[in-house]
């Protein structure tokens, strides 16, 4: 009975954890997804607690299992409430590294029980601690470099290291996976040592702008080894859950190298930190650019018909999304229809423009993604880009030579007007200049995102 019971959780975790994936994928449902799948996965996990049993014995060392779930919740839950958007990747980052951590545990525990060990557990073992390790290793550098802690640095030959350790890694693993670390553990301890050298070397290189990428790819490989412990424990909801974290973390790498119209090979080499040292768009000059008060950018807004906003990673920085849904209703109330176009790779992690306008309760119909963005470019009156440069940048559509060449991009030149705010003259992540701004239907409208948008919504009130 206990064990029916405890399969059943199993299976409601399995289930909701699917569901949670689901509702993820749109803004409406996305936070309750996240609730219902973590109401699944806490089932399973006190169902495991209290009915699992090993040999016919339950488990024991309740002091260090709740010790370890309470420590965990409120780190947890304070740094989720404390973090800042603009953070969120370097926390996903941190987070993602204990799942690595914790595959890379369960195989060291695993390998130093005496039991006799079959070749399939010493696969499931020695898999789990290298994708587990490289996992944790990679996730801490990406942690540090997005934090500031750590300054990209490329090593002269490191591929070809890289490409050296890996190799030292399949070898060691085929050793142990052979049986003949019975008797010489340290070649299994190898595997730990290089899997953490090669996660180092692995991210240390990748370009700042990168970094969502390879972070989406080590949550695989966090997925994949959490997979190997269910496989190990003979646990389905650790196999389901792991393998849908895999999958899920892969598709959403390869969606984010589509959006940059760039191979994961590209990505992983890391032209972008490259480019910010030269690049053809960057050594050219660009002429003379023309500025808009806050008054004549009131005006003519106020006497638009359409006006379309673009958000981008300065908007974030500044949390001007409440402040930009004023403007949007202030509009509406002198008759002007207002959307927001969103680029795919806008902002610093996926999806982060749709969270932080739907945390502004901007309507979700009002946000538009790229393609219908451009198709409506034409009939808009007026542009407002917020804190935007790489996504609008025509460099990705007419500059061969340039870095980001091939991205799709906002067309805002089809609209009759372009606004752009932003601080100053400097480039975006990628590190390159912008010829938008140069252009004859485009004005800079400088200043903080934030206090911009207080004081066009001041103006247009007083129209
Ligand atoms: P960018 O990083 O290109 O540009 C942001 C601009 O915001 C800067 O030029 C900056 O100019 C301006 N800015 C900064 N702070 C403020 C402020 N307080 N008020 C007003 N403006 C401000 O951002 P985009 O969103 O256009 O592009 C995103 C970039 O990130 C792309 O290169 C993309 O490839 C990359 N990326 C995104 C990922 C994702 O998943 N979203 C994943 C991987 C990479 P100034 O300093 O002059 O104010």
């Amino acid at each position: 009975m206990e064990n029916m019971i405890l399969q059943l959780s199993y299976l409601i975790g399995s289930i909701t954890f699917i569901m949670g994936l689901k509702m993820l994928s749109h803004p409406e449902t996305a936070r309750k997804g996240n609730l219902v799948a973590a109401a699944g996965m806490a089932i399973a996990i006190f169902a495991t607690i209290f009915l699992y049993k090993h040999n016919g014995e339950s488990l024991h060392n309740y002091a260090w299992i709740f010790g370890g779930l309470i420590l965990g919740t409120v780190v947890g839950t304070i740094a989720a409430k404390k973090v800042q958007m603009t953070a969120m990747p370097e926390m996903v980052s941190l987070f993602n590294g204990m799942g690595g951590a914790c595959a890379m545990l369960i195989s060291l525990v695993e390998y130093g029980k005496p039991e006799e060990k079959s070749t399939g557990m010493l696969v499931v073992i020695a898999l789990g601690m290298m994708i587990g390790t490289v996992s944790f290793a990679g996730s801490m550098i990406a942690w540090g470099k997005l934090n500031g802690k750590i300054k990209d640095r490329t090593i002269p030959g490191g591929q070809v290291i890289n490409f050296a350790i890996f190799g030292g890694l399949i070898v060691l693993d085929a050793m142990v996976i052979m049986g003949m670390s019975a008797g010489n553990p340290m070649l299994f301890y190898g595997i730990l040592a290089l899997s953490a050298l090669y996660g180092v070397l692995f991210v240390m290189p990748i370009g700042g702008a990168d970094m969502p990428v390879v972070i989406s790819l080590l949550n695989s490989f966090t997925g994949v080894a959490a997979a190997f412990g269910g496989f190990l424990y003979d646990n389905p909801v650790m196999l389901t859950g792991g393998i849908l974290v895999g999958s899920a973390g892969t598709i959403l790498t390869i969606l984010m190298c589509k959006a940059m119209n760039r191979s994961l090979k590209n990505v992983l080499i890391g032209s972008f930190g490259a480019a910010k040292t030269g690049g053809a768009a960057g050594s050219k000059d660009q002429g003379a650019y023309k500025e808009i008060s806050l008054n004549d950018t009131a005006t003519l807004m106020a006497y638009a018909s359409k006006v379309m906003i673009i958000p981008g990673y300065g908007l974030a920085v500044a949390q001007a999304q409440h402040t930009c849904h004023e403007l949007e209703k202030v509009l509406n109330e002198k008759g002007v229809e207002v959307s927001y176009g969103i680029h795919p790779v806008a902002g610093r992690m996926p999806g982060h423009m749709n969270v932080l306008l739907a945390e502004a309760d901007v309507p979700y119909e009002k946000l538009l993604e790229m393609e219908d963005a451009n198709d409506q470019m034409g009939g808009t009156n007026v542009v407002l880009i917020l804190g935007a440069n790489d996504v609008v940048n025509p460099a990705a559509k007419e500059d061969p030579s340039s870095p980001i060449y091939g991205m799709p991009i906002l067309e805002v030149e089809k609209a009759d007007h372009v606004i752009v705010n932003k601080r100053s003259m400097k480039p975006g992540y990628a590190g390159i200049e912008n010829e938008l701004f140069f252009r004859p239907k485009s004005s800079m409208l400088f200043g903080d995102a934030k206090k911009v948008l207080q004081s066009l919504v001041g103006e247009l009130k007083q129209m």
